[in-house]
């Protein structure tokens, strides 16, 4: 079933402790097109990037049947910019630049062969982009997941809060969730984030899981526990991709089946972690997904018999 993403595309200036990757691939659209790419076809991108933007990049995502039809290229225009470096423990990262060039004026017009998408990835990005992105569609998709982040709560709280009631999940890692919510306690958070127009959240965790609320119920989806993680960046993008790549080829939004999504969300995860960017997520085959997913089952399944 068919399935529009929306998200920056973009050049990723990233250090952690074991080395530094300039101007590399990046963007939230970019990491939950080829994430969603192992689960599910069509997948449609709308996005924008500058003159400077390599065809390359863009071949990366067409490779993995992404349709990079409503990709706008900005003549003169320079691509958005992202630098970021981890701490040691890869937990946490400092922003160290963000250029939102292009990006600052980017009016979304989506291509008319992808205006009947069934599930809608609103990537993390500009709340009036996303937005602007519902507003044209001209039938509710079955299915609107959303991520954002501190960055547009510090700077359009107004605008994010009209989006969240247009939500069906919302995406956002446990900082954002204690923002967004006042709220130190993630239950309390969630109870109040699901107040603001969403029926689903999922709070990411990192290294330490994930959480799913929605319909009085809480589910918990662990991290692999991996020898080595070189590069974060990307981790909550993958993991919104894999999340709603299940859901599109299911085409079935129970609970439960979040549950199961919640797992291909957190197998997504733990391949981009793995390498420098993207390197990881564009070489990867069914073989290893499915092997890892039953890693994840093994991981957390347990039976106690109740006296
Ligand atoms: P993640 O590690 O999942 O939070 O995603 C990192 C990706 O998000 C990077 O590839 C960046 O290019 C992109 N990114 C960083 N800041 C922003 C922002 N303010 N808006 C949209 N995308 C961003």
């Amino acid at each position: 079933m068919s399935l529009l993403v929306v998200g920056t595309v973009a050049f990723d200036t990233v250090e952690t402790p074991f080395g530094k990757a300039e101007h590399i691939l990046g963007g939230a659209g970019t990491y939950i097109g080829l994430a969603s790419s192992y689960l599910t076809r069509p997948i449609n991108i709308v996005s924008v990037v500058g003159e400077d933007f390599p065809d390359k990049h863009i071949q990366r995502l067409k490779d993995h049947g992404v349709n990079t039809a409503g990709i706008e290229v900005v003549k003169g225009g320079k691509t958005f910019f992202w630098a970021g470096k981890y701490h040691t423990d890869l937990n946490s990262r400092d922003t160290l630049d963000t250029q939102l060039n292009v990006l600052a004026d980017f009016n979304p017009v989506i291509p008319a062969e992808f205006m009947n998408c069934e599930y809608l990835m609103l990537g993390n990005l500009l709340p009036d982009v996303q937005r602007k992105v519902m507003a044209q569609l001209p039938n509710r998709p079955k299915l609107v997941v959303m991520d954002t982040m501190n960055f547009w709560m510090d700077n359009f709280w107004d605008s994010l809060m009209e989006g969240l009631k247009l939500t069906d999940v919302l995406t956002i890692n446990d900082e954002e969730a204690r923002q967004l919510s006042g709220e130190y306690s993630l239950s309390k958070a969630a109870k109040k984030i699901l107040t603001m127009g969403p029926k689903y959240l999922v709070i990411k965790k990192g290294e330490h899981g994930a959480l799913l609320f929605g319909e009085d119920k809480v589910f918990f989806a662990p991290a692999l526990p991996l020898d080595e993680v070189f590069d974060p960046t990307g981790a909550g993008d993958s993991f919104a991709g894999g999340f709603i790549g299940h859901l599109a080829r299911t085409g079935d939004i129970s609970f439960e089946n979040m549950k199961t999504a919640l797992i291909y969300g957190s197998v997504m995860a733990s391949f981009c972690v793995e390498q420098f960017g993207t390197e990881r997520l564009v070489k990867l085959s069914v073989e290893e997904i499915n092997s890892r997913i039953k890693r994840f089952v093994e991981l957390s399944q347990f039976e106690i018999p109740l006296s």
